[in-house]
């Protein structure tokens, strides 16, 4: 009887359902992580193996994908589980955010200028806005509290203009319609 129940609770997970999700997302970012990388090093390997036989071109670019995704997937795990680790209680997978403050710190209008291949200048202005992020961590267990901040920007309001050096208008980004027309008055001169 005894037995019965320690082999029970040795085999049913620990976890809290909260836990669990934690354990989930971090597992699933980890497979599409490793799933991507694996991909393009498979890829990769398949291009650089060209002057072999099909058979050791594919069964490498397979191998190396392979082995190259369970690295990543491995990394990725142990990284994402000492960050949800507490660091009050050592539960594992119990921190996540549970809260985000941002405060804006600073708004600037900003301006890029790139001459285009027919003279015009093609103009692109945004409001750039810097941003104070005060993150909070919850343990699901302890709920120990902890923060970390830092700081982000932002690109808003992005236009793209186009200035036509032959009549000094503004015209709205469609750089196609203007190119003909001006270009053509050029020879003209
Ligand atoms: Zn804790």
């Amino acid at each position: 009887m005894a037995g019965f129940i320690f082999v029970r609770k040795f085999i049913m997970s620990n976890f809290s359902n909260q836990q669990q999700a934690l354990k989930s997302s971090i597992t699933k970012g980890a497979i599409i992580g490793a799933g991507i990388i694996g991909l393009i090093i498979a890829g990769l390997a398949y291009w650089l193996l060209g002057s072999q036989g099909s058979l050791i071109r594919s069964g490498g670019a397979v191998l190396a994908g392979l082995g190259i995704a369970a690295l990543v997937y491995k990394k990725t795990m142990a990284s994402g589980a000492a960050g949800a680790k507490c660091a009050k209680c050592s539960t594992a997978f119990s921190v996540s955010r549970s809260d985000r403050q941002e405060i804006l710190v600073k708004s600037q209008t900003k301006e890029e200028r790139k001459t285009l291949d027919n003279g015009d200048i093609e103009i692109t202005s945004w409001l750039e806005e810097l941003y104070d992020v005060d993150d909070t961590y919850r343990c699901s267990n302890c709920s120990d509290l902890s923060h970390k901040t830092y700081q982000t920007s932002r690109k808003r309001n992005e236009e793209t203009q186009v200035q036509s050096l032959t009549d000094k208008k503004f015209g709205t980004a469609s750089k196609g319609n203007r190119k003909s027309k001006s270009s053509s008055k050029n020879n003209d001169i």
